[in-house]
C-alpha cells in the first residue's frame, strides 16, 4: 500500500470544543484520508455520543465521572470502548490506536496527556498553546528525543510553519504575529472597567471558544501565541513583533536575513490549518470560501495599545524573563478568565490578578516538571484568593 492509501487515524482531544468539531468536520470531509480512533470531552456528553454514533471511534473519554454510565449506556449497541477518570487521558494518549493527536484541549488541562502522546512518539497536531506556555522548553526537548514533530493549528503558527517550509537552512530574522486586535480595539481603560462578557464574547472575526475568545479580548492570546512562537520555531524574544491587522487576512509572517518577507494569507476559518496539520505535508482540496482581493482591498496595521491592553506587556514580560513566568502567568489567567465568564471580577480586573500573582510565586529559573505543576498549583490558589472564590 502506498502512503497515499494509508488513512491517518487521528485522536481528538478535545472533540467536543470549538477546534474539536471542526476537525471532526474535515474528517468527515475526507473520509478516504482519516479516521477518528479517539474523541474525549470534559462534560458535553450528548455531543460525544452523537459524534461517536457518527464516527464510530475506538474510544471515547468522558471526563466528568458523572456522565460516564450515560455516555456507556449510549453507546452499548456499538464498540466503542468508554473510559473515564483523571488517569484516562494519559491512559489513552499512550495507547497503539492512532497516529495523530490533535491537542485540542483548552488550557492546563491539556499539557499532560500531551507530553504522553509526544512520549509514546505520536504525531501533534497542536491546537492548545496553553502547553507550550506552561513548559515548553520540556515539550520541545521530549518532541526532539522522540523525534516527533509539531505541528501548529493555531492560525498564525501555522503561517509561520507554512512560510518556513523549504526555508530551513535560511535564518530568520524575525516573525511577526497578526492580531485582530478583537472587540475591544482602539478601547481606553475608561470604556473597558465597564465591559460585560456577553461583549467580550463577541470576536469580530473568529468564533471560539470562550476562554480564547476572552484572551484575544484582553489581547493575552497573542502574548500566549509569542511564548508559543518562541518555543516552536525556537526564536529569542526580540525576534518576535505583534503587529494588529484588524481584517485578520494576513494570518503572520517571516522576515528572513536578506529582509524579504514571506505572508501567508486566507480568509479567516480554522478548518484550513486543521486541515493543514492533519495532511501534512499533503495539502488537500476543499470547498471553503475563498479570499477575494477586489472584495476586500484594504489591509490595515497598527501598533498595539500595550498601555491599555497590559496583559500583553504582561506576557512580554514573562516571555522575556522564562523560567517558571509563562506558567504562573497562564495559571492566574486561566483563573481570572473564569472568574471574568463568571460574573465575578471585571474587566481590567484581570489584569491586576495575573500581575499581582506574577509578583507574588517564587521565580524558578529551569523548573522541572514537577515545579511547574507546583507553580500552576500555587498561582492558582493565589488568584483564587485574590479573587476570594
Ligand atoms: P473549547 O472550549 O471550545 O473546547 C475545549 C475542549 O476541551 C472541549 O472538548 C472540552 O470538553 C475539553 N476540555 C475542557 N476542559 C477540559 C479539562 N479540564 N479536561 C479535559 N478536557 C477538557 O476550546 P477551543 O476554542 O476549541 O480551544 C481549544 C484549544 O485550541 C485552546 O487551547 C485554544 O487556545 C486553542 N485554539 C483555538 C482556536 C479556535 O478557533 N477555537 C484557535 C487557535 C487556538
Ligand atoms: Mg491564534
Amino acid at each position: 500500500m502506498s502512503a497515499d492509501t494509508i488513512k491517518k487515524r487521528i485522536a481528538i482531544f478535545g472533540s467536543t470544543g470549538s477546534i474539536g468539531t471542526q476537525a471532526l468536520e474535515v474528517i468527515d470531509a475526507n473520509p478516504d484520508k482519516f479516521t477518528a480512533e479517539v474523541l474525549t470531552a470534559q462534560s458535553n456528553d450528548e455531543l460525544l455520543i452523537k459524534q461517536a454514533l457518527q464516527f464510530n471511534p475506538n474510544i471515547v473519554v468522558i471526563g466528568d465521572e458523572k456522565k460516564y454510565n450515560r455516555v456507556k449506556e449510549a453507546l452499548s449497541a456499538t464498540d466503542v470502548k468508554v473510559f473515564t477518570g483523571i488517569n484516562a487521558l494519559e491512559e489513552v494518549a499512550a495507547m497503539d490506536c492512532y497516529d495523530l493527536m490533535l491537542a485540542a484541549i483548552v488550557g492546563y488541562a491539556g499539557l499532560r496527556p500531551t507530553l504522553k502522546a509526544i512520549s509514546n512518539g505520536k504525531i501533534i497536531a497542536l491546537a492548545n498553546k496553553e502547553t507550550l506556555v506552561v513548559a515548553g522548553d520540556i515539550i520541545m526537548r521530549t518532541s526532539v528525543e522522540k523525534r516527533v514533530p509539531i505541528i501548529p493549528v493555531d492560525s498564525e503558527h501555522s503561517a509561520i510553519f507554512q512560510c518556513l517550509v523549504g526555508e530551513t537552512r535560511n535564518k530568520i530574522e524575525k516573525i511577526i504575529l497578526t492580531a485582530s486586535g478583537g472587540p475591544f480595539i482602539g478601547r481606553k481603560p475608561n470604556y473597558l472597567v465597564n465591559v460585560k462578557r456577553e461583549h467580550a464574547l463577541q470576536h469580530p472575526n473568529w468564533s471560539m471558544g470562550a476562554k480564547i475568545t476572552i484572551d484575544s479580548a484582553t489581547l493575552m492570546n497573542k502574548g500566549l501565541e509569542m511564548i508559543e512562537a518562541k518555543w516552536l520555531f525556537n526564536l529569542k524574544p526580540e525576534q518576535i513583533q505583534v503587529i494588529i491587522h484588524p481584517q485578520s487576512i494576513i494570518h503572520s509572517m517571516v522576515q528572513f536575513e536578506d529582509g524579504s518577507i514571506k505572508a501567508q494569507m486566507g480568509l479567516p476559518d480554522m478548518k484550513l490549518p486543521i486541515q493543514y496539520a492533519l495532511a501534512f505535508p499533503k495539502r488537500l482540496p476543499n470547498d471553503f470560501p475563498r479570499y477575494d482581493f477586489r472584495k476586500v482591498s484594504t489591509l490595515t496595521f497598527e501598533e498595539p495599545d500595550l498601555k491599555t491592553f497590559r496583559n500583553l506587556a504582561l506576557a512580554q514580560e514573562a516571555l522575556n524573563k522564562g523560567g517558571n513566568l509563562p506558567c504562573v502567568m497562564n495559571a492566574a489567567n486561566e483563573v481570572a478568565v473564569y472568574a471574568f465568564l463568571r460574573n465575578r471580577i471585571n474587566f481590567l480586573d484581570m489584569t491586576n490578578v495575573i500581575e499581582s500573582v506574577m509578583q507574588k510565586v517564587s521565580f524558578i529559573q529551569n523548573p522541572t516538571l514537577e515545579e511547574y505543576f507546583d507553580s500552576d498549583g500555587e498561582a492558582r490558589n493565589l488568584a483564587a484568593d485574590i479573587i476570594k472564590l
